[in-house]
């Protein structure tokens, strides 16, 4: 998991930064029910005991650009659970009404990246189609 949790600490640092005390822990879930499709590697959780990225192992074999734009997809999310609106509106001006496209705006707001898809449908920092496409939810 070297390169997914090297691209975890280094985007973390920008969070964390921007947004002083929030704090996201990542997480292996090795159980293969909750990646039931190709295209799904990880998720963003917000529970009890905190913030998180849960990763799938397979993520590791991904390439680079993949996991990059996998990582700052979720902490997209994860940025959008912990900060008001109003603070995510005086930050990144107008942002997409929908979850997921909200998850990639924040993101490229926050980490200066694009964030396209592959023709695996999978987050992309490399050359793919942008914005999200419609047929994998908004
Ligand atoms: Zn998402």
């Amino acid at each position: 998991m070297e390169t997914v949790t090297l691209t975890f600490a280094w985007l973390c640092k920008i969070v964390e930064s921007d947004w002083p005390g929030i704090r996201v822990r990542l997480y292996l879930d090795s159980d293969q029910k909750s990646f039931k499709k190709f295209r799904q590697v990880a998720y963003a959780v917000r529970d009890r005991s905190g913030l998180r990225v849960a990763v799938s192992p397979r993520l590791e074999s991904m390439p680079k650009s993949v996991i990059t734009g996998v990582m700052a997809h979720e902490l997209g999310h994860i940025v959008d659970f912990a900060v008001a609106q109003e603070g995510l509106k005086q930050s990144y001006g107008r942002l997409p009404e929908t979850p997921e496209r909200r998850a990639d705006a924040i993101a490229e707001r926050l980490f200066g990246l694009k964030i396209s898809y592959d023709k695996y449908d999978l987050e992309t920092t490399g050359p793919g189609t942008r914005p999200r496409p419609k047929h994998l939810g908004l």
